[in-house]
């Protein structure tokens, strides 16, 4: 068959694709580049905000134009099945723990519906790969935040296997890969459920021959807390990328606890200063809901506070966004034009704070990872994962570089 796959959303989103898409070529379907082309259609959606959901309504609707067969995998396809099956009744459900079922679906086209699921290591499945490779290393988490509708799509933490997570990075870098992403709702909490633990993932990984870099994704700052030196060790090994992505959501404690994050400000602030002692020059990212239920104008100036004060080097700002099945959803929503306005505020505060980060990196070299081409650049990761915009030098090859001059949102530099 030839298939036609679409990929929305986070990472760990990605690394489901890839996936499938390992699994499919393995069992020698053919992945296709367009619609036109393809036999069935598989969509890979995100439904983390209303927006991201709307889109993949309109998404659905133009793969259903096709009359061609469709597979919706990806949050929506767990978390609300209703909606897909609103719009296109036809379409077969694919949910995340399913995804080892892709070739079924395919092969019993018109027949068996939706995947069932139970527990699957998805380590142990062939995963496509490239120059970069997401690997999902769990999926699911131990919190249940009150706005999240992740927690609904992709449940209660489950982790891979060790042996399988490291043959699949094996064979992603004996294929070429140069920066291997570790991938899931929170990473730092790999391992609390099956005995293992991200300390140990990383360094079977490390411990593979050849010249790449890993990135560790997103991790919950409870988990970072409960393992919190093994985990910052990680961040010593040449291989690993000084980026730690710990989402702080508020600087309110009123609003943390309506969110049910677990966690107080201070205790945030203290996580982040320890991280910042023990690992010099660590890129420090961070996310923000502005607008949440009933977020006074005082507490939102709490978050600016606290940004302000963290100064973090990446500030992702979401706006609040009601998400069916959650319980923030019930709660009394803060008006549409207040929002936007501290959407617009805490916008400029990230810029400023990034940009004088960023500008604090002017003059010095770093060992920089091409990774990518953007329009006449090249861009590189350095050590500590911040992008540089270079004139020369080649895709995965490193670099020695010097800093030149800095945006709100990368570097630039020359190649030494
Ligand atoms: S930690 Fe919270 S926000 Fe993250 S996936 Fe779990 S419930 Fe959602």
């Amino acid at each position: 068959m030839k298939v036609y796959i679409e990929a929305y959303g986070c990472a760990a989103n990605q690394g489901d694709a890839s996936i499938a898409e390992g699994i499919l070529l393995e069992k020698g379907h053919e992945v296709v580049d367009s619609m036109e082309n393809a036999d069935v259609l598989i969509l890979f959606t995100c439904i983390v905000i209303e927006k991201t959901e709307q889109r993949m309504i309109h998404k659905l609707r133009v793969f259903g134009e096709t009359k061609k067969k469709v597979i919706v995998a990806g949050c929506m396809a767990s978390a609300l099945p209703e909606k897909v099956k609103e719009v296109l009744p036809d379409a077969a459900l694919l949910p995340p723990r399913a995804i080892h079922r892709v070739s079924n679906l395919i092969e019993a086209l018109g027949g068996e519906g939706d995947a069932e699921f139970g527990y699957y290591d998805k380590a142990m499945l062939p995963i496509r790969t490239g120059l970069k490779v997401n690997i999902p290393i769990s999926d699911g988490c131990l919190y249940n935040c009150s706005y999240c509708i992740t927690k609904r799509a992709r449940g209660n933490l489950t982790s891979y296997s060790e042996n399988g997570i490291a043959r699949m990075a094996e064979h992603a870098i004996k294929n070429g890969c140069r920066e291997v992403r570790l991938t899931s709702q929170d990473t730092a909490a790999y391992g609390m459920d099956s005995g293992s633990s991200l300390f140990s993932l990383v360094e079977r990984i490390c411990s593979i021959e050849g010249d790449f870099r890993i990135r560790i994704g997103m991790m919950h700052p409870l988990s970072l807390q409960k393992r919190m030196d093994e985990i910052l060790d990680i961040f010593f090994k040449e291989k690993v990328y000084k980026f730690i992505h710990l989402p702080l959501q508020s600087g309110s404690d009123d609003i943390l606890k309506k969110m049910r994050r677990g966690y107080t400000l201070d205790e945030f602030k203290e996580i982040v200063k320890e991280l910042r002692n023990k690992i010099s020059d660590v890129t420090f990212a961070t996310d923000v809901i502005v607008a949440f239920p009933s977020e006074s104008e005082e507490q939102f100036e709490e978050t600016c506070n606290a940004v302000n004060e963290l100064k973090p080097d990446v500030i992702n700002i979401t706006r609040f966004s009601p998400r069916p099945y959650t319980d923030a959803n019930k709660m009394k929503r803060i008006d549409t034009k207040t929002a936007k306005e501290r959407s617009r505020k805490m916008s400029e505060i990230a810029s400023r704070i990034t940009l004088k980060n960023n500008r604090k990196c002017i003059g010095k070299n770093y060992n920089a990872l091409i990774i990518e081409k953007q329009g006449e650049w090249m861009v590189g990761k350095t050590e500590n994962y911040k992008s540089v915009f270079l004139k020369d030098g080649n895709i995965k090859n490193f670099y020695r570089v010097k800093i030149t001059d800095a945006t709100e949102t990368h570097l630039v530099g020359t190649v030494e």
